[in-house]
């Protein structure tokens, strides 16, 4: 089915993203990454540690996401192989070498890290924190956890701090080949939605946003958010999915992630509202149509990126030809890293080609 489609064509992303890093053309070129934009507090943490399944992001109903943190999950051994899945390390950018197992060590680090760039007084820093997670459970994709938006400033933060956030935010979701997750929780009125307001300046024919409606459980009894869920009080093309994430209380009580997995696909099972709406509700829910949306996003860029690195090639090949017999290092190991690139495009496109075609006609 198609969520496996994705976790056979995205490794090759990643091994193209860790060669054009190399190269270091990462900011020339566009590769998809997946985003979550929305106001302070609104559950975007929580949304991506549910979406990789494993706790290891600072939550809570303060200030936690002060920089942005760009995360790479990278799938390792096979799908099911239940040998391999107690394996699971990160590893961040700024400590090469180093496998953080705990991922209670991950959270700590990550809370280190924001400190030293942007201090403990609430403050922000737009410097990126670059974390890997290997894992065997994970889909292929590039996450950014991004700070949310807050209007009046606390602590450290400067007297324009929305302005400010705005546009860091801004710097990510721009990228016509961001994926957008805009969180807005149930309980405040969608046209009020910062989510949606910033990703509609991005993304105006919402082409690529994807709403998610998060803190379900917690609205004012009476109330659903089924109008919300099914874009009947904003549109949005791609639609919305509903999600219930643990709370503070769970978070207080260690409950682990799996076991917040297992009461939301109950909450939704058996709510009198939602439980003919499947499609629309739930992280595993989410998961999938965003891989979809993921392989689509990919083959639409692809052509743009061949065609620009093809002729990245042909400069490269004029420069050597010009050298002789006498090839400087350098150049020599440019040509093999852009062959090298090239030929992973190639695959890659009919790698999607072929997935393509089997996602829509299985
Ligand atoms: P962020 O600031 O947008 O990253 O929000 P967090 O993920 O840090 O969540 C903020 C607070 O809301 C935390 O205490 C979470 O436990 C809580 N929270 C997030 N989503 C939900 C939800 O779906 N239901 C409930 N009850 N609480 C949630
Ligand atoms: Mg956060």
């Amino acid at each position: 089915g198609p969520s496996t489609v994705g976790s056979a064509v995205i490794p090759v992303v990643n091994r193209l993203q860790d060669i054009f890093a190399q190269l270091g053309a990462a900011s020339t070129i566009d590769l998809p990454q997946v985003a979550v934009v929305g106001s302070q507090s609104s559950g975007k943490s929580s949304v991506l540690e549910a979406l990789v399944g494993r706790d290891f992001l600072p939550r809570g109903t303060d200030i936690c996401t002060r920089r942005p943190l760009v995360l790479q999950l990278v799938q390792i051994g096979k799908a099911g192989d239940q040998s391999s899945s107690a394996v699971e390390w990160g590893e961040f950018l700024h400590k090469p070498g180093e496998r953080f197992e705990d991922f209670r060590m991950i959270r700590r680090e990550i809370e280190v890290e924001t400190e030293r760039e942007a201090g403990t007084n609430k403050g922000l820093s737009d410097k990126q924190i670059r974390l890997k997670i290997f894992s065997p459970n994970v889909l292929n994709i590039t996450l950014v956890d991004l700070p949310g938006i807050t209007k009046v400033p606390v602590g450290n933060q400067p007297t324009d701090i929305e302005a400010r956030i705005r546009t860091m935010i801004l710097s990510y979701i721009k990228h016509k080949t961001c994926i957008i997750l805009a969180v807005s929780p149930a309980n405040a009125d969608l046209a009020n939605s910062d989510a949606l307001q910033m990703a509609r300046i991005a993304d105006p024919d919402g082409s690529r946003t994807i709403g998610v409606i998060t803190k379900l459980d917690i609205m004012d009894r009476g109330t659903d958010a089924l109008n919300y869920i099914l874009g009947k009080v904003i549109p949005l093309r791609l639609g919305y999915i509903g999600v219930v994430n643990r709370s503070k209380r769970d978070i207080d009580e260690d409950l682990s992630i799996v076991e917040a997995l297992n009461n939301e696909e109950n909450f939704f099972r058996t709510h009198h509202v939602y439980h003919s709406h499947s499609d629309r509700c739930g992280v595993p829910q989410l998961a999938k149509i965003l891989n979809q949306i993921l392989v689509q996003h990919i083959r639409i860029v692809l052509p743009a990126l061949k065609a620009r690195l093809n002729t990245q090639m042909v400069t490269v090949v004029k420069e050597l030809r010009s050298y002789g017999d006498v090839i400087e290092n350098n150049d020599e190991r440019r040509l093999i890293l852009l062959s090298i690139i090239t030929r992973y495009c190639e695959a890659f496109s009919s790698m999607i080609e072929g997935n393509y075609q089997e996602m829509w006609t299985t």
